[in-house]
């Protein structure tokens, strides 16, 4: 065979999946409306792209050091002074391509083959393949929508073994919307300290987009933070998805590793868009507010709607952009003679039948959950889920 086990191992990514047969189908002329994708629908503040003009025209055109310009890292540090009161110098942060690089880069770096990593389920995507790519084992630790998609700290204790190396979540979750709490995360501190042979990753990529919770780092939990690596990022607060800014905070040993392991793959991000994180991260938070405030009203408008559909059972996402309603009752109904067997199949349903994409929960590890983005107009929501309501009426 002519491509490596690793790669046809690897399972492509089902969002993006998704959204290749949404075009399909608006290249057709279908007014689709695209629920499927994880970013904001807003454009990139103009304070920022002035920044990245001004970078073109000062020539920042070369490479830059592989762990990122040191006066970001300044503002980074500064950054998890005034929003997260931790305590990174320079030398702990690694400035990655995305977020996505900065998780890549900390578990190639932290997992030997057949090490375990807890992965709390729900999960976002690509943490099982980049564990798998790292020849780690995934164990999975499932909470459904019962408990608000969050699992207990004695089901967190009860998959640690003595090969656990690592556990890895995202709070605010994607897909969940769920948010640690204070208290859960200091359970989870406490987990840790008992067990000295575990390190964790906290993905705190949605941390500005939070309601009525206030968003708490894990490494805040001073006595574990030698062991926690905090992956946050510009994609999703900042509507930058495109710019490829990620970064870690880390444990000076586990930020040299990144730096070393990213200096034999990509080298430093983008210059430009370095120098655009520096006049965003500089900003007062309170500049980008006006995101948080629309993705709440969007929330309130969806829950409220989604709430009325027979068979979806809904959490109160606190945070991130998305609902990720519990749809197990709709299984085993028809449309036409066609069984819905799976969500896979209700998300194709409602792509053909409503219109609307919808990601099944099986890429999220949660295969009886369906996942919604509102990273939509007000406008487009409103339509969108009458739609699927109408669409799930229709099923016997
Ligand atoms: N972590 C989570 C939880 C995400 O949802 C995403 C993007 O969807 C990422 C990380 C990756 O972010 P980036 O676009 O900065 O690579």
């Amino acid at each position: 065979m002519t491509l490596s086990k690793r790669i046809n191992e690897l399972n492509e990514s089902q969002t993006l999946a998704m959204a290749r047969k949404s075009r399909e189908l608006k290249a057709k002329g279908v007014h689709v409306i695209n629920l499927s994708l994880g970013e904001p629908d807003f454009d990139t503040p103009d304070f920022i792209k002035e920044a990245a003009k001004k970078a073109i025209e000062d020539n920042y055109s070369h490479y830059s050091p592989v762990a990122g310009y040191l006066d970001l890292r300044e503002a980074i540090s500064e950054k998890f002074k005034r929003d997260n009161h931790l305590e990174y110098i320079p030398d702990e942060i690694v400035v990655s391509t995305g977020a996505k690089q900065s998780l890549i880069n900390a578990i190639m770096c932290l997992v030997n083959p057949g090490d375990e990593v807890i992965i709390f389920t729900p999960y976002w995507v690509s943490y099982t393949s980049m564990v798998q790519l790292a020849e780690g084992v995934p164990v999975f630790v499932k909470a459904g929508v019962e408990q608000d998609f969050k699992p207990t700290a004695d089901q967190i204790e009860a998959a640690i073994s003595p090969r656990t190396k690592l556990l890895i979540f995202s709070s605010p979750c994607n897909p969940t919307g769920s948010v640690l709490t204070y208290e859960e995360l200091s359970e989870i501190a406490e987990i840790l300290r008992k067990y000295p042979h575990i390190y964790a990753i906290s993905d705190e990529i949605y941390e500005h987009i939070v309601f009525e919770e206030k968003h708490i780092s894990l490494a805040s939990f001073s006595e574990i933070k030698d062991r926690v690596i905090t992956v946050n990022g510009l994609s999703k607060g900042y509507a930058m998805t495109g710019w490829r800014i990620g970064y870690i905070g880390a444990p000076k040993r586990i930020a040299q590793a990144c730096d070393k392991f990213q200096g034999q793959f990509t080298s430093g991000t983008c210059t430009i868009s370095q120098r655009a994180a520096i006049a965003a991260l500089k900003a007062d938070p309170s500049e980008i507010g006006y995101m948080r405030e629309a993705f709440y009203r969007r929330r309130n408008i969806v829950i409220d709607l989604l709430s009325e559909i027979p068979g979806f059972r809904l959490n109160l996402p606190k945070g991130a952009f998305y609902v990720f309603p519990d749809v197990s009752k709709l299984l085993g109904k028809h449309y036409m003679g066609n069984k819905i067997s799976t969500t896979e199949d209700l998300c194709m349903y409602l792509l053909n039948h409503a219109h609307v994409s919808t990601v099944s929960g099986d890429a999220f590890g949660a295969s009886n959950c369906i996942r919604i983005s509102y990273a939509a107009s007000e406008n487009d929501l409103i339509d969108a889920i009458s739609r699927i309501h109408e669409a799930v009426n229709k099923l016997k």
